[in-house]
C-alpha cells in the first residue's frame, strides 16, 4: 500500500468488497482504532523469536503486524467466509509466517507456541482462558469485555472477586494494561473492553490439589454471600457429597480438631482468599470425589 489509510476506512472496505454482515453471535467486533492496535502490538514485545498464537483474527488486522514483528503467527478463525478472506488477503501481501487454521479454537489443538496476542471473542473468554492455561507460554496480551477483565483481577471481598479471581489466582499473574472503549470497534460493542497481560505462574501448582480446589471453588462462589460452611452444604453435590449429613460431620470433626478451620468455614464465601480456600480444599481432599 503506497497511501496510508485508517484502520476504519481499510476494514469498512474489506467488509463491503466482501459483502460481510458481521455476527453478532460470534463476537465479530473488528478493531478499528490504529493507536491501539499500535499499542497492543507493542504490549508483544516481539522478536523474531517469537511464536504467536492469535485467536479469531478476524480479517487479518492484529495478524498482518504480528506476522511483521513475530517469527510465525498461528491465527484460528471460526467463520469460513471470514477465514477465506484473511487467507487471500495474507497471499496478496505476500505474508508466508502466518499458519491460518480454520476452526473452532476452544476445540482444536493448539500447535506449539510461546505467546498469544488476540482481541477474543467475547463468548469464549472463559473456557479459552482456562485452555490456554494448559499449555506452557511466557506471555498473552488479550482483548476481553472489561467487566470480564475486572473479574479475573478481582480482589478478595470486592464485587469483582468471584470464581473466575479464584481460580485464575494460582496459575496466573494477571495484570490490567488499558481500556478500549466501544467506538474502536465495529460494530461497537455496548460495553467497554480491556487488555490484560496474562502470565502463568512460574512455580506450579500441584494438579492434585488444584483439581479439588476447583470443585470447592464452584461450590462456594454458588453462594457468594453465604457462610462457607452452607454454601458448601449447599452445594454439596459439586464436591461429590449427596448425603447432608455426611458432610455436616466431617465438617464438625474438622471444626473441632482445628479452630482455624472453624473460623474460615464462618467466613462468607467473599471474604475467603484463595489461600484459604486451598486451605478448606487440602481439609476436605481425602473425603472429595
Ligand atoms: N482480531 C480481529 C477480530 C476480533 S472479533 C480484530 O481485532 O479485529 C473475534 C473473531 O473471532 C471473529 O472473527 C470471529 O469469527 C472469531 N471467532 C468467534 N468464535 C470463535 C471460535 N470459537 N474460534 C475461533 N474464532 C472464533
Amino acid at each position: 500500500m503506497s497511501e496510508k489509510i485508517s484502520l476504519a476506512k481499510e476494514t469498512k472496505r474489506i467488509l463491503q468488497e466482501n459483502d460481510i454482515k458481521l455476527n453478532k453471535n460470534l463476537g465479530q467486533n473488528y478493531l478499528i482504532d490504529d493507536f491501539k492496535r499500535k499499542k497492543i502490538i507493542n504490549y508483544g514485545n516481539l522478536t523474531k523469536e517469537d511464536t504467536v498464537l492469535e485467536i479469531g483474527p478476524g480479517i487479518g488486522t492484529l495478524t498482518i503486524e504480528l506476522a511483521k514483528k513475530a517469527g510465525k503467527v498461528i491465527a484460528i478463525e471460526q467463520d469460513t467466509t471470514i477465514f477465506n478472506i484473511l487467507k487471500r488477503r495474507l497471499e496478496k501481501e505476500n505474508i508466508t509466517n502466518v499458519e491460518l487454521i480454520n476452526g473452532d479454537a476452544v476445540k482444536v489443538d493448539f500447535p506449539k507456541f510461546n505467546k498469544i496476542v488476540s482481541n477474543l471473542p467475547y463468548q469464549i473468554s472463559s473456557p479459552i482462558s482456562f485452555k490456554f492455561l494448559n499449555y506452557d507460554f511466557d506471555l498473552a496480551i488479550l482483548m476481553y469485555q472489561k467487566e470480564f477483565a475486572d473479574r479475573m483481577n478481582g480482589k478478595v471481598g470486592t464485587k469483582q472477586y468471584s470464581r473466575l479471581s479464584a481460580m485464575l489466582y494460582f496459575k496466573a499473574d494477571v495484570k490490567f494494561l488499558t481500556k478500549v472503549s466501544p467506538e474502536s470497534f465495529i460494530p461497537s460493542p455496548k460495553v467497554d473492553s480491556a487488555v490484560v497481560e496474562l502470565k502463568p505462574k512460574e512455580e506450579k501448582i500441584n494438579e492434585e490439589d488444584y483439581k479439588v480446589y476447583s470443585k470447592v471453588v464452584k461450590a462456594l462462589f454458588q453462594h457468594r454471600n453465604k457462610k462457607a460452611r452452607n454454601a458448601l452444604i449447599d452445594s454439596r453435590h459439586i464436591i461429590g457429597f449427596k448425603d447432608k449429613k455426611e458432610l455436616k460431620s466431617i465438617l464438625n470433626n474438622a471444626e473441632d480438631e482445628n479452630p482455624k478451620i472453624k473460623e474460615l468455614l464462618l467466613e462468607r464465601t467473599i471474604n475467603l482468599s484463595p489461600e484459604s480456600i486451598m486451605e478448606l480444599s487440602i481439609l476436605l481432599k481425602d473425603h472429595i470425589n
